[in-house]
């Protein structure tokens, strides 16, 4: 349906939009947590990157788990892009791809000879609305589509690219520095984390590796398990890159363990917010990685917060949570997509837009996978989106899914970013052959295994 607010909605984010007039600094506290409700006090956003959702469950993560016990989890989230610079600025802006407009392909695609890359859009960021309210604002990140002069480090105090491995100590550095926890009203904290994890190449330590039926050696050979050799291969190479992601997990979530250890007792009054900027293809469809796609085992993310006395809705994109997180602090700021928005679950990659009204029925606009138009699927019981469902019996789901996306289309008005003059850079150039992106040579520098980085170790690169 498309309601009086909706449109309403969608004219005010307009003119917001058009006008770049979202910067306005947040005010005193009001909202929805406000009245005497406490509130925390510091601010732990986690992002681990190209984490399935199932993970968790698949693979033996005892820090996820214990962190999901603690606090909450919407039934269903969705990212909302398939990789992450748009997904982080949705993740930062509050905005879906479609209003932020950044959606250039991944850089393996890109014509390297033309200028590629566009600023980060002039909405503001968390960071900079958290900055503005008081906070001392830090990021211990670790992947290089960060660095790239996007503007994501708008609003750090700090803008620190770290390696996974290195990344608990070093926030534990600057936990250090933080005031008493036991003081309330010293100054608050705001800290991004985004560990690379099961990102390719793979490089899964020997524990790891002996749980999943993979040999050590086999990885150190071929200095980590690349993608290219799943996508290329056959089943079993498939199969292999499966383990090799799960065991991945298994590491990730014991830095994670880490990192949540770093904050000591400053865990108790802190919002702590974990997601992933989009999943990863294992197989299904034929396919393996994040690439141009929206299928479920890309756009379906883990979601957890402890620390927030609101409550969650039952389906979520992480586009909402820059409003989570001031909704939760009590700091006003109109964020484009709010917490509690009757939007649709939307992911969008290049042009292709998955779309659920109701975390039950999902369409996907995609001429490549489906031809024109648009196939419809019933998410509820699988996930496999290999048996599109037949216009009939189910009529109603597709005009439900038309007139969702005709609602969101018009409450969410589209912009679209022109690149700029701004040359793919040598630095970047030379991290993505790194990781295979263009096709060079594996030059990594690092061996598997569970040794600490050398101090200094270059954060990772990824997509
Ligand atoms: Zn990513």
């Amino acid at each position: 349906m498309i309601s009086k607010e909706s449109v309403a909605g969608g004219l005010a984010l307009l003119a917001m939009v058009g006008c770049g007039g979202l910067l306005d600094r947040p005010e005193a506290a009001s909202g929805p947590a406000a009245a005497g409700a406490k509130r925390p006090k510091n601010v732990v956003f986690i992002v681990i990157d190209t984490l399935r959702a199932d993970a968790m469950s698949l693979a033996r993560t005892p820090n996820l788990r214990k962190l999901k016990a603690q606090g909450q989890s919407p039934a269903l989230a969705w990212s909302g892009a398939t990789w992450t610079v748009p997904s982080v600025i949705s993740m930062f802006t509050g905005a879906p791809v479609r209003a932020h407009g950044w959606d250039f392909p991944f850089p393996r695609f890109m014509d390297m000879s033309k200028e590629t890359y566009a600023p980060a859009p002039a909405l503001p960021m968390l960071a900079e609305v958290l900055k503005g309210a008081g906070y001392h604002t830090v990021s211990f990140h670790n992947n290089s589509m960060l660095n790239q002069g996007l503007g994501l480090d708008r609003g750090f105090d700090a803008w620190n690219p770290t390696g996974d491995r290195n990344l608990a100590r070093k926030l534990g550095e600057e936990v250090d520095e933080w005031d008493d926890p036991g003081d309330l009203t010293g100054r608050p904290n705001f800290v991004y984390v985004h560990l690379l994890g099961p990102h390719h190449p793979l490089r899964p330590s020997p524990k790891a590796c002996r749980r999943w039926g993979i040999r050590p050696k086999q990885v150190a050979q071929t200095r980590g398990l690349h993608i290219e050799d799943a996508q290329q291969g056959d089943e079993d190479d498939q199969d292999l890159y499966r383990r090799g992601y799960y065991a991945s997990v298994e590491d990730t979530d014991r830095v994670l363990g880490a990192v949540l250890e770093a904050l000591g007792e400053h865990r108790e009054n802190s919002l702590v917010v974990l997601t992933s900027d989009h999943g990863e293809l294992l197989g299904e469809h034929g396919l393996v990685g994040h690439e141009q796609w929206v299928f479920e085992p890309l756009t379906r993310v883990p979601l957890i917060v402890t620390g927030t006395d609101l409550t969650l809705p039952p389906i979520m994109n992480n586009t909402m949570i820059p409003d989570l997180v001031t909704q939760s602090l009590g700091i006003d700021h109109d964020w484009p997509v709010k917490l509690n928005d009757p939007l649709p679950l939307v992911a969008q990659r290049q042009g292709k837009v998955a779309l659920s009204p109701d975390g039950k029925i999902k369409g996907i606009w995609d001429d490549e996978a489906f031809g024109a138009g648009f196939s419809s699927f019933d998410i509820s019981q699988s996930t496999a989106e290999d048996a599109p469902l037949a216009r009939l019996p189910f009529p109603h789901a597709d005009a439900k899914l038309r007139m969702s996306r005709g609602a969101w289309a018009l409450r969410v008005p589209g912009r679209r970013l022109a690149p700029v003059g701004k040359a793919m850079t040598d630095e970047l150039q030379e991290a993505l052959e790194a990781l295979g992106y263009m096709g060079a040579e594996d030059p990594l520098p690092t061996e598997p295994g569970e040794a600490a980085e050398p101090e200094g170790a270059e954060a990772a690169d990824g997509g």
